[in-house]
């Protein structure tokens, strides 16, 4: 068949980027021909072509055609040890030499999964002594769904099965997933969300704290929680779900009052609070869950991304002392699992990633340094003309870009919704050496935890060429105020 030659042919010069004869253009077309890629419209896709990246070290990429990027998104929102961590293909190597796979039902278990559940336990916050993995962040959260209504079967109360969440938060695109998720566009592509969630609006100061001081904001935003409660009825409802920072949503960051008063409002109900971890957990706050930054005391964590970096895909749930007492000593067989929940190949890559990041004080420095250099780098950012404001916190930030400046946040004028500013933005940074994302009109960077400050200088700097350049542009097409 001519398209089995054509693959056939090509095998060999794909495979190496240093080969001579590789052609970027024949594996767009290929990629384009069989690869299904997320969250893509592949019509655009196949009109530009993908970008073949090919080789990654420290904080840089690089892609087929040799052009060196920073990736200012940490692969995506994960690789916070940085690539090419030589001793991460050593662990990983040695346990696929010593045993590849071996499942954890049946009453086994292998070494790597049960050193990690111990060492991620001793990170974790106070009171959480046991760990269920997954294979994804969003295999973490189905988890955490099927938990919290067995939790609630367990205690007698199997009335409790409403689960409350945000719009535009991201738990993942599995049906459970995308149904805890607030992301509009997933629910309209399916009859999601499932029966069962419940959205409140979300914590944006800028969308909705117009005449409030932020502390009155985040009391008043925690508030919904408490009046869908009750619009619910209390005995009904099983579990609020948040990320302490929304990050897929546009690094959303709530005001200080906001998670304590949540939790006060969860304790108040016995509902169970979970914080989805899955992008702050492992550092990106500068502590090693963003709960214990926020100061909320959750009965569920979901984590995934960042606790291997990675490099191999896991994830999974810590589940606190309420939950778990319910479902080691009184729940029997909890029919629940994947095959690879535990593998030994992903948890020898988490231990590796965990122990680099303690040995290097990955967590601290984000506390100390890189953090607040990111802070007041980033920060200067708005004083640029496009810019309405611009904040940050640990190793993630974010600014929004705006028609016109105004003297507080919620006197800018945004762009009319359509036009498409923060992809023409993305276009130059892409063009120019650093990846940045864009929700929207906002633009939001989630570094490796191991850029340097000279490092944060660099991509700041090229952020602030990228932005004149999309100045320019937007002028040109007349789309200024
Ligand atoms: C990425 C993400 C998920 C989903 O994780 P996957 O590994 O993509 O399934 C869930 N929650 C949050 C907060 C995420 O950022």
């Amino acid at each position: 068949m001519a398209s089995d030659t054509i693959a056939g042919d090509m095998l060999a010069p794909i495979l190496e980027v240093d080969t001579p004869g590789f052609d970027t253009r024949a594996l767009q077309e290929l990629d384009s021909a069989h690869y299904l890629h997320p969250f893509t419209d592949h019509g655009a896709l196949r009109e530009r072509g993908a970008r073949v990246m090919v080789r990654g070290d420290g904080i840089y990429l690089w892609d087929s055609e040799g052009h060196k990027v920073i990736d200012g998104m940490s692969g995506l929102w994960c690789v916070n040890v940085g690539y090419g961590r030589a001793s991460m293909t050593a662990a990983v190597a040695r346990q696929m030499d010593l045993l590849p796979f071996y499942n954890s039902f049946f009453n086994t278990t292998n070494v790597p999964a049960v050193m990690l559940a111990a060492q991620l336990v001793e990170l974790a916050p106070p009171g959480f002594k046991h760990v269920f993995f997954t294979g994804s962040g969003s295999e973490a959260n189905d988890t955490i769904i099927r938990m919290v209504w067995r939790y609630w079967q367990i205690m007698g109360q199997p009335q409790r099965q409403a689960i409350i969440s945000r719009r535009n938060a991201y738990h993942g695109s599995t049906v459970a997933g995308a149904s805890l998720g607030g992301m509009a566009g997933m629910h309209a592509q399916g009859a999601l969300p499932i029966p069962g969630i419940h959205h409140i609006d979300q914590p944006s100061f800028a969308e909705h704290g117009r005449g409030m001081s932020e502390a009155e904001f985040g009391l008043r935003a925690a508030g919904w929680l408490e009046e869908k409660i009750l619009e619910l009825g209390p005995e009904k409802v099983a579990a609020f779900i948040g990320e302490p920072v929304q990050g897929a949503g546009g690094v959303i960051i709530p005001p200080p009052t906001y998670w304590p008063e949540i939790q006060r409002i969860c304790d108040k109900y016995g509902v169970l609070l979970v914080s989805d971890e899955v992008i702050c957990g492992f550092g990106r706050l500068g502590t090693w869950f963003g709960c214990q930054l926020m100061g909320a005391r959750p009965d569920l964590i979901a984590f995934a991304k960042g606790v291997t970096s990675g490099y191999v895909p896991l994830g999974g749930v810590l589940v606190g002392a309420r939950v778990a007492h319910a479902l080691v000593e009184k729940g029997g067989d909890f029919n629940h699992g994947f095959t690879y929940s535990g593998h030994p190949v992903a948890c020898a890559a988490a231990l590796e990633n965990l122990r680099i990041m303690i040995d290097e004080g990955l967590v601290e420095r984000v506390v100390l340094e890189t953090g607040p250099h990111l802070k007041a780098a980033f920060g200067t950012l708005a004083a640029h003309p496009l810019v309405g404001h611009a904040e940050s916190m640990g190793m993630t930030a974010g600014l929004n870009l705006v028609r016109r400046k105004g003297a507080s946040m919620h006197d800018c004028e945004a762009f009319p919704s359509g036009l498409g500013v923060g992809m023409v933005c993305r276009a130059h940074m892409f063009d120019n050496g650093v990846i940045m994302r864009a929700v929207g009109d906002r633009m939001i960077v989630a570094p490796p935890l191991v850029m340097t400050t000279g490092q944060i200088d660099e991509m700041v700097e090229r952020i602030r060429y990228c932005l004149d350049l999309t100045l320019k542009d937007v002028q040109q097409r007349g789309w200024m105020g």
